[in-house]
């Protein structure tokens, strides 16, 4: 039998400003309830492939011209940003965007603007959120502008939580914090994973963290996916070892 894919894009294109060719055809798949991650180089296209998914291109005048984004059987490209998170696809961007100027709790309230089924279920998904990051629970009435990158982390992956999602999609969560710091949320997105069953599309630069976590894996270059595999074939794989994992 076919395998059961949460996610399927196939052949996309992306255009900047009506000539920047960023994507030159990009096809990949996310199996449920899998840790799918896309790795490469600051440029390669990472970013703009998990905003064409998501439908955040336009803010930035890209336009998804070619190919096909399927999610739970069906076409999205013509559902705004927030349609898809009510279907339940929802993208924690680059740069943790949590609002600095409100609470860990306010933030994490936020994220539930989707949703219709009152406030006690909201209150419980908190509890559960803060179960999985007991930091945030401890940190849940300061600013999240005065709490640390890897707090706003927490925050920003927690937030999407509240949406009650099938899929995340994580741009870099990595970025600018500290290996153990990373460690312990790739700890965390791997137990959301196997308890709640959300499934992940992951971009990272550190691909010897993501390929620890991930059970598949895409490497991107200049727009084009160059290799694939599950995780562990590209762990060995002698090429991803001299250009990615800084090891020959
Ligand atoms: P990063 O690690 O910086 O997020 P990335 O692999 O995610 O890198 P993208 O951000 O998707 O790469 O960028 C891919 C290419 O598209 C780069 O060459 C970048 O300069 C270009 N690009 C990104 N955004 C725009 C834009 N709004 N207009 C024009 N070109 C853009």
């Amino acid at each position: 039998p076919a395998q059961d894919l949460i996610l399927d894009v196939s052949n996309i294109e992306v255009i900047y400003d009506h000539v920047i060719l960023v994507l030159k055809g990009v096809s990949l798949v996310v199996p449920r309830g899998g840790i799918v991650a896309i790795l490469g180089a600051n440029g390669a296209g990472k970013t703009t492939t998990l905003k064409a998914i998501s439908n955040l291109l336009h803010a930035e005048r890209g336009e998804v011209t070619k190919g096909s984004i399927v999610f739970e059987g069906e076409e999205v490209q013509a559902l705004s940003p927030n349609d898809l998170v009510r279907r339940g696809c929802i993208q924690v961007m680059e740069g943790r965007h949590c609002f600095g100027h409100l609470t860990i709790e306010e933030n994490l309230l936020t994220g539930a603007f989707t949703r219709r089924d009152g406030k006690a279920a909201i209150r419980e998904d908190m509890e559960k959120i803060y179960a999985y990051f007991p930091r945030l629970k401890e940190r849940r009435h300061s600013m999240s502008g005065y709490t640390s990158g890897g707090e706003q982390q927490m925050c920003a992956i927690g937030r999407a939580l509240m949406s009650r999602p099938k899929m995340i999609l994580l741009d870099e969560p990595s970025m600018g914090l500290a290996p153990q710091i990373v460690e312990q949320i790739f700890e965390i997105v791997r137990d959301i994973n196997a308890r709640e069953g959300v499934s992940f599309l992951v971009a990272e630069q550190n691909t010897n963290m993501a390929l620890r976590y991930a059970t598949f894996g895409y490497i991107m270059e200049t727009g084009r996916i160059v290799m694939d595999g599950d995780a562990k074939s590209l762990r060995e794989n002698e090429d991803v070892k001299e250009f990615y994992l800084g090891v020959s």
